[in-house]
């Protein structure tokens, strides 16, 4: 067997850091000293652990010096020490850089009250960036207990995994004033990715006790925020709080470790990290106002917080063997996010929206592009590409479709069983369907799941009559034809005369026998599947026949696969407007939200007078219904349906282009207290037909906004105003240093959305393509660019698919290869369209 250049050997197996972090905040350097304790198996000759972009000083085994090297490229430090079987202490000092590119232990800034520059060092270590921050075994199952000390000044407020145990003072040599040295608790065996040490002017809020089942301690939950903020806290607070009970219940097991501290950085390249007992998020992802914020916004937060708790059993107690299995560390924790946050706010109807999620990762999944949901993974820079929607929003959606087949109780046993079995220790993903079985053993979960895996895309299901006998046969989607043979295990729910029926389809076809030749049948009933269906005439007219019989979700997905039809070539784009606007009397938001997905789409293939024709249709489409539900909020409004309201009055003043709604959005605007949905949907309407005084005052509201949500609403909306010379006001202060690079790629992915110059935001980005992939963090990139498949004139096809055959995104290979040939697709949608839809709408 060759040894792997990214695999560390696993003879020398660490099971305990003792590490002090001495940071300078100022200089943005630190120090660092590491007792690793080891258990050596056999003989070696020398000892191999991780390290990079650090100084090291000097190396001690076993109380002895050492020659050492470090080998860059490999990220390796190499101890020229044999050691013999049996228990090694290595002892290393070293310092390093706090770096500004959001990774290892890197340095976040904030402007504080008086105007001056503050420094916080904190951490990121996932996925192999715990090395940059101490030298370390630096893969997932080389779990071990971290014994943590941070000397930092003495007004500064430190956090780490553990909760703080013991302060002493800490002399400074050259100094008169001291430091003070701040002991964590020993943490439980754990991945260094997992790590987080978090140094700075910062404050806490008061603990929240959750009670800790199965007795013992209560769980004492903090929000750690910047100095001005603990009134943004208490949102997140009852989030957490409501999760950490609620997983506890759920997973059958108390919460693993003693504290949970939040922390709201003004730097984070990711949305969050479960760093165990130390979570780390984006500030608007964690402090919110209720009383402004929209329902979306706090829904987000909601996911978030719900989604890294749901990590703490799931990822942080049991972690995958090695990369490879991110996926089902994400997928887990999306599928968790929303079952958490249906708990939480049932009226939020989570299970539903998430309809959205699953139509993103269709959109991915429907394209040759795509990619199977687990791949083998060499180098750790392999599974960089796994943090896309094929992992978080397709494999989510599995893990629901899983949880449907079999009943959620059933489910939820074989997951309270895969934890309880594999507690601190490491898996691979067949460990949870071998759990799954054992707990379920009728169920074939592996294999159903391995055909979803293991396979790319997914299946349109078509369904015929023949006699009394309903034929189900299935073929991988795609936009164009296709003749791909793959055949997936289709757990498929049948609504068959309102009563329901699970089958499997697990070959290319299925005969189910109907009660009678006339009988009405929804096949994926309840929207749970990961699959599109097709209908045959006769089943078709007998559901249009009673659409309002139909879930919300069945109506949300006859809309969005009628849109994906238009796109696919196999329904015209006049078809699909005739189609929604049989929903005009619909008043449920997922439906809507689909609509609009749609009309967005039909909007962008016109020009001119068929431009003006379609905003007509549009604008007849959504009057009534905002009419029906009034443009003031009523007393009794529930969350949804202020939500859509506010979906309604964007919709109708931006694609509808409705002259008097927009008037009606300056005077929201001009309120001192309106409604937060009307406020955030008034912000883009305004900004999309606004003046230079317009601009100027947005601008003015993103430096002063008393919130992350509304700081972000006005910064956002920027890249929405109507006249060029605004658009490159925008992109240049995206790159201008004043807008966090956290942010600037998200601000250059609207302005490349921007219906009226895209092509001018892509054409800048080109131009400063070097200085944004230097400045921004790299995960960043291919989103900033993700709009790019909306520019279909066919020189910007050109232009773009030649600029990236020439400058690849290698941390995000595969995503790049999905945006082009989307864009290809789009530009055919584009062709197609180009003379019948304008001449249906004369
Ligand atoms: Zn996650």
């Amino acid at each position: 067997m060759t040894e792997s250049p990214y695999r560390l050997p696993r003879v020398v197996l660490p099971h305990r850091y003792t590490l002090a972090l001495e940071p300078d905040l100022a200089n943005a350097t630190f120090v660092g000293h590491v007792v690793i304790d080891a258990t050596v198996g056999a003989r070696v000759e020398r000892i191999v652990l991780n390290a990079i972009e650090l100084g090291v000083h000097s190396v001690r085994v076993d109380g002895e010096s050492a020659n050492f090297s470090l080998d860059e490229t490999t990220e390796r430090l190499i101890i020229e020490q044999g050691a013999t079987e049996g228990p090694l202490a290595i002892e290393i000092s070293f310092s390093g850089t706090l770096n500004d590119k959001l990774r290892g232990w890197y340095r976040s800034t904030f402007t504080d009250v008086d105007g001056n520059e503050q420094v916080i060092a904190t951490s990121q270590m996932q996925a192999t960036d715990c090395r940059r921050a101490f030298p370390c075994f630096d893969e997932p199952d080389f779990k071990a207990v971290f014994d943590i000390t941070l000397i930092v000044e003495t007004h500064h407020f430190a956090v780490s995994n553990g909760p703080e145990v013991e302060r002493t003072e800490h002399a400074v040599e050259g100094r008169t004033d001291p430091k003070v040295a701040v002991r964590f608790a020993p943490t439980m065996p754990m991945s260094t990715y997992l790590v987080a040490v978090v140094v700075g002017p910062l404050e806490a809020t008061e603990p929240v006790m959750v009670p800790r089942m199965e007795g013992g301690d209560p769980i004492a939950l903090r929000i750690v925020h910047l100095p001005g903020k603990g009134h943004l806290t208490d949102f997140g607070l009852d989030v957490g709080a409501f999760a950490l009970a609620w997983y506890q219940e759920y997973y059958g097991l108390p919460y693993p470790t003693e504290k949970c501290d939040m922390i709201a950085l003004p730097d984070f390249a990711a949305g969050a990290m479960e760093n165990l007992g130390c979570i780390t998020y984006r500030e608007n992802l964690l402090l919110a106002d209720p009383a402004s914020a929209t329902q979306q916004e706090l829904q987000t937060l909601a996911d978030v917080v719900t989604h890294e708790l749901a990590h703490m059993w799931f990822g942080d107690l049991v972690t995958m063997k090695w990369w490879n299995g991110i996926w089902l560390n994400e997928a887990f924790a999306t599928f968790m996010e929303i079952a958490c946050c249906d708990a939480y706010r049932p009226d939020w109807k989570r299970w539903t929206t998430f309809s959205l999620e699953r139509s993103v990762a269709f959109e991915v999944d429907s394209l040759a592009s795509t990619r199977s949901i687990e791949f083998p993974v060499e180098a750790p820079a392999d599974c960089d590409g796994m943090f896309d929607v094929l992992t978080y929003q397709k494999g989510g959606s599995l893990l629901r479709m899983l949880e449907q087949y079999l009943g959620e109780d059933e489910f939820r046993r074989g997951v309270s069983h895969y934890l309880s079995s594999h507690e601190y220790a490491n898996t691979e993903t067949s460990d949870l369907w071998d759990a799954i079985e054992e707990t379920n053993p009728s169920t074939p979960a592996r294999q159903l799941m391995d055909s979803w895996i293991w396979q790319s895309g997914y299946p349109l299901v078509s369904a015929r009559l023949d006699g009394a006998t309903l034929v189900l046969t299935q073929q991988r989607f795609a936009y164009g034809d296709t003749d791909d043979a793959t055949v997936f295990v289709v757990p498929v729910h049948l609504n068959i005369d309102g009563v329901e029926n699970k089958v499997l389809l697990d070959g290319p076809e299925l005969r189910v026998t109907l009660p009678s030749a006339d009988s009405s049948v929804v096949v994926n009933a309840g929207g749970h599947g990961f699959m599109r269906v097709a209908y045959d005439n006769a089943l078709r007219s007998r559901l249009e026949g009673r659409l309002t019989d139909l879930t919300i979700i069945d109506r949300y997905n006859l809309v969005d696969d009628a849109w994906n039809e238009v796109v696919a070539g196999r329904l015209a784009a006049a078809e699909f407007l005739t189609f929604v606007e049989s929903f005009t009397a619909d008043r449920d938001l997922a439906v809507w939200q689909a609509i609009t997905i749609g009309l967005r789409g039909v909007g962008r293939l016109v020009q001119g007078d068929a431009l003006t024709a379609f905003q007509g249709r549009v604008a007849a489409l959504v009057a009534p219904a905002l009419a029906d539900l009034g443009w003031e909020p009523a007393a009794d409004d529930d969350d949804l349906r202020a939500k859509l309201r506010g979906l309604l009055v964007g919709t109708l003043a931006v694609v509808g282009n409705d002259t008097e709604a927009q008037t009606r959005c300056r005077a929201i605007m001009a309120q001192a207290e309106a409604d937060p949905e009307l406020v955030a949907a008034a912000t883009n309407a305004v900004a999309a037909v606004g003046t230079d005084a317009d601009y100027d005052h947005y601008l003015a509201n993103f430096h002063t906004s008393a919130t992350p949500q509304e700081q972000l609403r006005f910064l956002y909306a920027l890249a929405e105003f109507p006249e060029e010379a605004q658009i490159r006001r925008t992109i240049d202060l995206a790159f201008s240093g004043n807008v966090k690079t956290q942010n600037a790629p998200f601000l250059l992915n609207r302005c490349i959305a921007n219906r009226w110059h895209g092509e001018t935001a892509w054409s800048s980005v080109r131009l400063n393509w070097q200085l944004a992939n230097d400045r921004f963090p790299n995960n960043t990139i291919v989103r900033m660019i993700d709009p790019v498949k909306l520019l279909t004139r066919p020189e910007a096809v050109a232009d773009v698919q030649s600029f990236f055959a020439e400058h690849p995104i290698p941390q995000a290979a595969k995503t790049l290869d999905q945006i082009l040939e989307r864009q290809r697709v789009n530009a055919a949608l584009q062709a197609r369209e180009a003379d019948r839809l304008p001449s249906a709408l004369a």
